[in-house]
């Protein structure tokens, strides 16, 4: 999982871009927390910044009054262990015959052992084991043999298999494309003279941008100093009602305050939340949120019920990835610092937790255990997504399903495994009633194992495993 953003001035002005780039790129951290990294075009000259952490541990004035120009990519990138080290900090950047190109991609490719196998055995040689670089071999490739930029993609997707949201920049123009699945949200906003292409609308919030619209599954958008231009992989397959975003987004993924494919994330969790007050309702004295990816369905199971929604669990947003968690007392330490509890509140009442999913269930069996050391009566677990039940090879969730309960034990048997006195699930069909105003399909290969995009090369057994807690 990653965040992108691209931003292009049409009058080639330099004023801002950066800045936008910049705050945009913040505003998508929660999309990836492992690197940073922002890449401008200086007048066909590129320049880039990159390194692990943050995006405030990255970037400070200095190095952002260096990147000056009139189009910039910016990557939040979250973790990969195929995909590691600091050769996988995006943007990448590359010398072609054509000129100086970049790219910032949030993208599991599914072919990707078989097409570097082939530009290997065409000469064509790599620094690093990344997705990133063999799209951009092939797009170098494609772009000597077609007329323009936008071909040179299309070519470029027909040859990739797999899910992703990409922009290309190139020293004239930045193209963005969707793949023709859609599983991965890009949209398109505009302030002043600048055009920005984010993962989500809320770093065009951020930036004060406004909203033009959602890239289309399978669409290539190219902005330049002539506007926005839009070409599609497939005619077949730009309806947008066909398209898969990733159901994820809207159960734990996404910021709250974004908006995609015509469904707001904060109103599908609020909604997840009321249908779980019909579907599984309980006795309690207080509803509280797993934080944060739990809170807006929290407030609507409460809502749902009739009993107060308040604070129980509070959480240290400084708690970092390095934390050593090998012994079982380290793991209790690790939810300790991680949350910590707010007594007064949870004292003596019988609590209902909702949480957004629960994958492997050790936060959540943690989370109950300190409630209770806490002083809760009773701990009821309410959880807005249907069992996980397959490992997404997309790149989202933990892929082994030897990891997920769900793939193997009853609701009753997880219930029992993380300690609570009741546990409720959303129904897949409920969760996507919840999905009322989206405009397009949803991946929801996790529930039900309809994976739609493919699955990996088969010798890729560790594709993309993605840690998810
Ligand atoms: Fe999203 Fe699940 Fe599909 Fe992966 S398998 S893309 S997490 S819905």
């Amino acid at each position: 999982m990653s965040g992108i953003i691209g931003c292009f001035n049409t009058k080639g002005q330099t004023t801002d871009v950066i800045h936008n780039c910049f705050y945009g790129i913040f505003s998508l951290q929660h999309r990836g927390q492992e690197s940073a990294g922002i890449a401008v075009n200086a007048g066909g000259s590129f320049l880039i910044h990159k390194n692990p952490g943050l995006v405030t541990d990255v970037f400070d004035e200095v190095t952002l009054s260096a990147l000056e120009g009139f189009s910039a990519i910016g990557h939040a990138r979250g973790g990969s262990p195929r995909e590691s080290g600091t050769d996988a900090i995006q943007p990448i950047i590359i010398k072609s015959r054509v000129g100086n190109i970049g790219l910032t991609s949030d993208s599991v490719i599914m072919n990707d052992n078989a097409i570097r196998e082939e530009l290997k055995n065409q000469g064509a040689i790599f620094q690093t084991n990344t997705d990133s670089e063999i799209i951009l071999s092939l797009f170098s490739r494609n772009r000597i043999k077609t007329e323009d930029s936008e071909s040179a993609v299309l070519e470029t997707m027909k040859e990739i298999h797999g899910v992703y949201a990409m922009i290309f920049m190139a020293e004239d123009r930045i193209i963005g494309v969707r793949d023709p699945y859609g599983l991965r949200p890009l949209c398109l906003g505009k302030i002043g003279d600048t055009y920005v292409l984010s993962s989500e609308n809320c770093a065009l919030d951020a930036i004060g941008a406004d909203f033009v619209r959602d890239i289309e599954p399978g669409e290539v958008v190219s902005i330049s100093t002539e506007g926005v231009k839009s070409l599609f992989y497939n005619q077949s397959e730009t309806n947008k009602k066909d398209g898969k975003v990733c159901i994820f987004e809207y159960v734990y993924v996404a910021r709250p305050d974004s908006v995609i494919d015509g469904m707001s994330i904060f109103d599908s969790r609020y909604r997840a939340g009321l249908a779980l007050a019909k579907l599984h309702p309980c006795d309690v004295d207080l509803v509280i949120g797993a934080p944060d990816s739990g809170n807006a369905a929290a407030e609507g199971f409460a809502a749902g019920l009739g009993v107060p929604y308040g604070a129980g669990l509070l959480k240290n947003r400084y708690v970092g990835r390095t934390f050593i968690k090998s012994t079982q007392t380290q793991r209790e330490l690790a939810v300790r610092m991680k949350f910590a509890a707010l007594k007064t509140a949870i004292k003596d009442k019988r609590i209902a937790i909702v949480d957004d999913s629960l994958v492997r269930g050790t936060t959540t069996k943690h989370i109950i255990s300190f409630l209770r050391e806490n002083g809760a009566r009773e701990v009821h677990v309410r959880l807005a997504s249907p069992p996980v039940k397959f490992g997404c090879c997309y790149g989202v969730n933990a892929s082994s399903e030897t990891e997920l309960p769900a793939a193997t034990m009853s609701v009753e048997e997880i219930g029992k495994m993380i300690g609570a006195d009741s546990l409720g699930y959303i129904t897949l069909d409920a969760l996507k009633e919840c999905l009322n105003t989206i405009d397009c399909g949803v991946c929801s290969a996790c529930f039900d194992g309809n994976f739609i995009a493919g699955m990996p090369d088969a010798s890729n057994d560790d594709v993309h495993k993605v840690t998810y807690s």
